[in-house]
């Protein structure tokens, strides 16, 4: 239409340019208005022309002008999108667009706190305990990355403004199951939403990023093993593509395809569904971390987590009896499965955990968010036994990316727990997932930084066509499916 139009007015200034230059020339210098006449007219025929060309290219395919564009778009506000955007200078622009609100994400959710390489002695033992932890299946190059930056994501976050926890004015570490010491950064139980929320902040200030919420990627744009952006459907319900110089997958997990899990229930490994189908290789999708201790309950919806490290604090796990039945400090897994066995045992669909070996004052003081939980669904866990039972936690699989978080497609990154470089092996450590989320983010920024000077944006790409996804209930069982069918025919590989 808008071509119609503006054809339209160079026709009518042609015909306009002659009929004055016309009039001009009865009255006044003959040879100047005949030269104004010629150029008037040749002006606008170049402009006709290219209008024509416009719309032939447009009729071809050649050229999709009503395209969104950025230079970088990233999926997903947690603390992998955000620490990723925030170190992509400002002359460059991000998109970043989240399913729900920002404050809808696991990082959001996060209680015992980041892992910090406490000094030098402390880097065999935390190397160590990542790789007992992750069965020895951990990839070892990305472990010393992850622990070699780890005091420079600490200052950086410090510097953005994130409140951990001090004694003296001296940071303060906890410890959680699997860990030889305490070399946890935390804030009370809420430490996520501390980073998280700090990270969020930062971004609001800066002019290069813009955050759309209640937004939902659904596609990639892909040609040739290459990314170009997105499809999205945005608050309003129009799906429309975004091309894109880089794409970085910041999607979180998949807890939300399980029935039990402590992930937010829109969290649904979309991302990874998306890999799987445009070939994007993929890592361990049955590597699925099951968390020991989640507040029993028998409400539909999210599972509350009972973090770690209140069992590294002093909590028991009992059975029936109320006997003590395992080391609670052993790494996930194996917590996790002496409690099923005990459950079994005891014929219940939870056991009982303790916290009466912590002073009430530590409950009250480290542990608010969690008490406050637990006295809202009836226990008073400074005075009683709460039931606990495990649930889906985190996903240590997902799509392969290199120590820069570049998957095996051109321009796409991935980071955060939808990434699998790994780093986790067969089973995270606690509290090491903030952490590498934003190590490998920041690679990601700074490869991308590296690059984008020499890329630029590609006319040939078309948008999507919208039809083709305008059924998304049936596009979310697809992707479930393509999902769960994967982890399935991972697991009977081995
Ligand atoms: C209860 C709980 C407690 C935890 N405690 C700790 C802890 O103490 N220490 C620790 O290190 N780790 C902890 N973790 C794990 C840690 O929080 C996560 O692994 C980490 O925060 C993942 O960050 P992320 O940025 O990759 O993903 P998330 O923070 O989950 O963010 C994912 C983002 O992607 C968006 N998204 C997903 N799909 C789409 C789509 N299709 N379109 C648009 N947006 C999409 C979501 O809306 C969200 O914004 C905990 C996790 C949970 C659930």
């Amino acid at each position: 239409m808008s071509y119609t139009i503006s054809i339209y007015v160079r026709i009518m200034s042609i015909i306009l340019s002659g009929m004055i230059g016309k009039g001009d020339v009865l009255v006044k210098n003959q040879h100047l208005c005949y030269t104004r006449i010629i150029m008037g007219i040749l002006c606008q025929s170049v402009f006709f022309v290219f209008d024509l060309e416009k719309i032939r290219w447009k009729r071809d395919g050649r050229m999709e002008i009503n395209m969104k564009r950025t230079d970088v778009v990233i999926i997903g506000t947690g603390a992998a999108g955000l620490y990723c955007a925030l170190h992509i200078p400002e002359e460059i622009n991000v998109l970043m667009i989240t399913k729900e609100a920002f404050d809808q994400s696991d990082s959001f959710l996060a209680q015992g706190g980041m892992c910090m390489l406490r000094d030098e002695e402390d880097y065999e033992g935390y190397f160590e305990d990542t790789m007992r932890a992750g069965h020895y299946e951990n990839d070892k190059r990305s472990v010393e990355v992850m622990i070699r930056s780890s005091q420079d994501v600490a200052k950086e976050l410090l510097a953005y403004g994130v409140d951990f926890n001090r004694e003296n004015g001296k940071l303060v570490f906890t410890r959680e199951g699997g860990h030889s010491r305490p070399r946890i950064l935390f804030h009370e139980d809420v430490t996520g939403k501390e980073i998280t929320g700090t990270l969020y902040e930062n971004a609001k200030k800066r002019k290069n990023i813009t955050i759309l919420e209640y937004t939902t990627m659904l596609d990639i744009l892909e040609k040739d093993n290459c990314c170009y952006g997105i499809v999205m459907q945005d608050q309003d319900g129009t799906i429309e593509s975004v091309q894109a110089k880089y794409t970085v997958f910041a999607c979180g997990g998949l807890g939300g395809l399980y029935r039990h899990s402590t992930n937010f229930r829109h969290i649904t490994g979309d991302a990874l569904a998306i890999a799987k189908k445009h070939a994007i290789t993929l890592e361990h999708v049955d590597y699925i971390q099951i968390h020991p201790t989640t507040l029993y309950s028998e409400k539909p919806g999210r599972r509350f987590l009972i973090s770690e490290s209140v069992r590294g604090e002093g909590a028991i796990l009992l059975n029936k009896k109320k006997e003590r039945f395992c080391n609670e400090l052993l790494p996930r897994d194996v917590v996790t499965a002496e409690i099923k066995k005990q459950m079994a045992a005891d014929n219940m669909p939870y056991v009982w955990l303790s916290m009466e070996r912590i002073p009430k004052e530590e409950i009250e003081t480290h542990f608010p968010n969690i008490l406050q939980r637990c006295l809202e669904e009836g226990y008073d866990p400074t005075k009683e036994c709460i039931p606990v039972v495990p649930a889906q936690h985190y996903f240590m699989g997902g799509i392969k990316v290199d120590l820069s978080s570049k998957t095996s497609m051109n321009r796409l990154y991935a980071v955060g727990e939808i990434s699998c470089n790994g780093v986790h092996g067969k089973n995270r450590l606690a509290s090491n997932s903030l952490l590498e989320s934003m190590v490998f983010a920041k690679r990601a920024a700074q490869a991308i930084c590296g690059e984008i000077k020499t890329v630029t944006f590609d006319d040939t790409i078309k948008e999507a066509d919208a039809a083709s996804y305008a059924n998304i209930e049936k596009l979310k069982e697809e992707y479930k499916k393509l999902v769960l069918d994967e982890i399935e025919r991972e697991k009977q590989s081995h």
